[in-house]
């Protein structure tokens, strides 16, 4: 009997969750590290795109996620108090984009993983990783794999001890994101998501999504340079200044919310021996196409694939990134000319190829769906 192959993840957020259930389901073991005393979501909503739900379903953590989330009718843009775009959405071909909290979708997947045989370890760091498949581990462990992942975010150590060439960029504005409830704003256009724009008496923009039957998600963007907008705790005055039809909610956020900065990170090459980097920290983007979980988790199944169709590691990781790179590319590319030039504020262009990632159906994605009739 052959040895069953053996993977050491950093980091169990949806990238290191996506690959974790994806190896477990092709027959090896997966021990995961998170360096968290529990494992959880951060943020507050999350948009997923078909090719993202097509990944879900692969992994077996559709229906548990599509059991709760949103479904919304319409995606509109309104600048300035005028609607720029209309697009009915979730009906027989259209677009799917499901809305949800991120927790819900984080202990959806956390399910396939931990079902599928994955071990999760928590308050576990990983420090680092050799190209020869160890992991490196704060407590001073050094762990042998046959693939180290290094899953472990925006801030990825496991990247960084490997010093893989890469580049960074800060944008000049963030996002604050807060997740309340629906109370006074449900039915009819509430239940559509909206992209609010105002660019008097300052430039703000709130995503309005509903997701879920009581959860509203709002991703609020500020420039950093305002800091009254910004602030966290947040300063409602000026968002209700630009968006009064919004009160209702905004005048109930109390300590909720936190800001990022947009960024981008790009790395030369994705893996180094056999350790992968794969999702935020290999390939960071802006959150204007809500693309980076669906990259990131779409790149996990992939790499698990590769894995299975190639007789060395080497090989497989080689085959991951040729495959896999070119749309991760591009869509990284579009959302960060979308966040430096605010292009959204002018309506979403859905024939445009920055919708090209929500087409595509990924590397071992193409089953049908699990609630198809
Ligand atoms: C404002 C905003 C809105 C967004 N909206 C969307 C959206 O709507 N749709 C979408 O698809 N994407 C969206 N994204 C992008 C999405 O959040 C990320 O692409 C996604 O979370 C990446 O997943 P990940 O697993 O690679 O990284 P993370 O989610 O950051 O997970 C990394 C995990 O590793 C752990 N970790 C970190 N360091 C260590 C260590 N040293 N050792 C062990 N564990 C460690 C962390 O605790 C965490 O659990 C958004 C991003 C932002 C900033």
């Amino acid at each position: 009997m052959t040895k069953r192959r053996h993977a050491e993840i950093a980091g169990a957020g949806f990238a290191g969750l996506a690959a974790a259930a994806a190896l477990c389901q092709r027959g090896w073991t997966v021990r995961v590290h998170e360096v968290n005393p529990e494992p959880r979501a951060f943020g507050a909503g999350i948009f997923i795109w078909d090719n993202g739900l097509r990944v879900l379903n692969a992994i077996g953590a559709y229906a548990d996620v599509r059991n709760g989330a949103f479904a919304a009718p319409a995606y509109e843009t309104r600048t300035d108090g005028k609607c720029l775009s209309f697009q009915p959405i979730n009906g027989p071909g259209q677009y799917r984009l499901l809305t949800m909290p991120r927790q819900h979708l984080y202990a959806a997947m956390l399910k396939a993983a931990v079902g599928s045989g994955a071990e999760i370890v928590t308050s576990s760091e990983a420090v680092g990783a050799t190209p020869e498949g160890e992991l490196l581990l704060a407590s001073g462990a050094r762990l042998p794999a046959d693939i180290v992942i290094g899953a472990d975010g925006v801030r990825s150590k496991v990247r960084d001890s490997l010093e893989i060439p890469q580049e960074r960029r800060k944008y000049r504005d963030g996002i604050i994101r807060v997740l309340t409830d629906r109370t006074g704003l449900r039915g009819g256009e509430w239940d559509h998501v909206i992209d609010f724009w105002a660019h008097s008496p300052r430039t703000l923009r709130i995503l309005y999504t509903p997701s879920g039957e009581n959860d509203l998600y709002m991703a609020m963007m500020a420039p950093v340079a305002d800091t009254e907008s910004s602030a966290i705790p947040i300063n409602p005055a000026p968002w209700i200044a630009c968006f009064p039809q919004l009160e209702p909610a905004l005048s109930r956020l109390g300590d909720k919310g936190r800001y990022d900065v947009y960024e981008t990170t790009k790395l030369d090459h994705w893996s180094v021996g056999r350790v992968a980097i794969v999702g935020d920290s290999a390939h960071a983007m802006p959150p204007t196409l809500a693309q980076g979980a669906g990259c990131a988790i779409g790149n996990a199944l992939g790499l698990a694939c590769a894995l299975d169709e190639c007789d060395t590691v080497e090989a497989a990781l080689a085959l991951w990134e040729r495959r896999e790179r070119p749309l991760t590319d591009h869509t990284q590319r579009r959302a960060a000319e979308i966040a430096a030039q605010r292009i959204l504020a002018s309506g979403m262009k859905w024939d445009d190829e920055g919708l090209r990632a929500a087409r595509h159906v990924p590397t071992g994605a193409d089953m049908p769906f699990a609630d198809a009739a």
